[in-house]
């Protein structure tokens, strides 16, 4: 069994929808379908879960809102249409729009995570309805009814073990398509909780897992996941094959194909990933799968810049012989909620880097501050320009002198390189550069290993 899932822009109007339904109905494998909402049609289209974001926000702020909702209404109006749906099939999906604002929600997060789910559920219903009009036997099938639980903040949940069990015991009709809602799940309590944006790729992944699949079929706008990013490089060489721990190392710092969260209930259910096309179905695209037996065919299988970092650097003499010293700074991260990325560390400088992303220069003001009052180091310096390129491949293990392979043309192309990391990961090199040159890194780096 195949579990297929498709992103917004696969599902963003009738033609996409009729294509994915050829897609679906091609293969009687493919049995589990997970729906995101309605994504962008044009570049400058809005996706359903932003609208529903916007429609969200006028309701916590008393704001007019029948504009947006109509909005919202109109792009299933148009797709059933496009099938000849009979109006009274969307009654239900309109009515629970319309409703959303009447909800109990123990307070706004949760009211901001129960409209945005609204996206996904409203594709899978219609999505079952359109099958079944046009003569599939297929099913919708809400996260409560299979059991996906969650816990966390109510727009950034995580799944919890309970789930698989309750998976294990959802029964279904072998002759019966089942469509699941993606990106969102069920708290203890009850409430609808969304995973992070772009997380209908978790639920697929979840489903994955806890239905025993044999393949996540992840559908997507792109022939495959490339070897660096298209903006930087031009016409870079799609990846056919690569393992999960060089996926998780590339989403880290930015292929943002296949959503980095939804990796691990694939690697926990061993259930192999192939992002394709919705557009060009019958194009491989990436088969994303386990180590054991992987045959690296490259040295290098990625090359990504991530520029959403900054660094804390603190020089103190003897620092080696300090105890306690680093246990000081990370108490300090802890009691401000901060997560550090990586640190590196000589005999007398640490590095701490940081995502750019969780901290505003309010909080680096007063954690520096408390940072020098408490450990008192001979220099302490916030670089905020940090940009952290991953050489990724399973190809590298082993190998003697990639990094002289990397450096070199890195110094050619007069590139600083204020840190090196090699050390815990034996697949992937981690480079800091400052962000200015993260690009021009990349294409240096990509040169090298994939120029002919
Ligand atoms: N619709 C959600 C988003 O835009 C989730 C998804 O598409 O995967 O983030």
């Amino acid at each position: 069994m195949k579990v297929v899932k498709f992103g917004g822009s696969s599902l963003a109007d009738g033609e996409t929808f009729a294509q994915a339904i050829k897609i679906i109905t091609a293969d009687p494998e493919r049995r589990v379908i997970v729906t995101s909402a309605p994504g962008k049609r044009t570049p400058d289209d809005i996706k359903v879960t932003d609208l529903l974001i916007e429609y969200a926000h006028r309701v916590i702020n008393k704001q007019p809102y029948d504009d947006v909702l109509t909005q919202i209404i109109s792009r299933y109006q148009a797709i059933a249409k496009y099938f000849n749906l009979p109006a009274e099939k969307l009654t239900d999906l309109i009515q629970r729009l319309h409703d959303l604002p009447a909800g109990k929600y123990p307070n706004n997060h949760y009211l901001m995570a129960a409209f945005k789910a609204h996206g996904e559920r409203s594709n899978a219903m219609l999505m079952a309805a359109v099958l079944n009009h046009l003569g599939y036997e297929a099913r919708f099938v809400t996260p409560t009814e299979a059991g996906i639980r969650v816990t966390g903040t109510p727009n950034n949940a995580n799944v919890i073990p309970e789930t698989y069990s309750l998976l294990d015991h959802f029964t279904a009709k072998q002759s019966e398509l089942l469509v699941f809602p993606g990106f969102y799940g069920i708290t203890l309590a009850g409430h609808i909780a969304t995973f992070s944006r772009g997380g209908s790729d978790i639920t697929g992944a979840i489903l994955a897992r806890g239905l025993h699949a044999d393949l996540y079929e992840n559908f997507t706008d792109v022939d495959a996941i490339y070897s660096a990013n298209p903006n930087v490089i031009d016409d870079p060489e799609p990846i056919t094959k690569m393992t999960y721990r060089e996926m998780r190392e590339l989403s880290y710092a930015g292929f943002s194909v296949f959503h980095d969260e939804a990796l691990i209930p694939a690697i926990q259910g061993n259930v192999p990933i192939n992002v394709k096309n919705t557009q060009h179905p019958e194009k491989p695209g990436t088969l994303i799968v386990p180590d054991k037996n992987f045959q690296p065919r490259d040295i290098v299988t990625g090359i990504v810049s991530g520029k959403h970092f900054a660094a804390l650097y603190l020089h103190k003499y003897l620092l080696n012989k300090q105890i306690g010293f680093t246990l000081r700074i990370l108490q300090i991260l802890a009691k401000h909620g901060i997560s550090y990325e990586h640190m590196p560390s000589g005999i007398d400088d640490i590095t701490i880097i940081l995502d750019r992303d969780q901290i505003n220069d309010q909080l680096i003001d007063e954690v520096s501050n408390e940072i020098q009052e408490t450990v008192n180091p001979d220099h302490l310096e916030w670089i905020d320009n940090y940009a952290i390129t991953m050489v990724v491949g399973e190809g590298m293990r082993n190998r003697v002198g990639v990094i002289n392979d990397i450096l070199e043309p890195l110094a050619k192309n007069h590139i600083a390189v204020p840190m090196i990391n090699q050390g815990a990961s034996r697949i992937s090199i981690m480079i800091g550069t400052f962000d200015k040159d993260a690009d021009n890194a990349v294409r240096a780096i990509y040169h090298r290993f994939f120029a002919n």
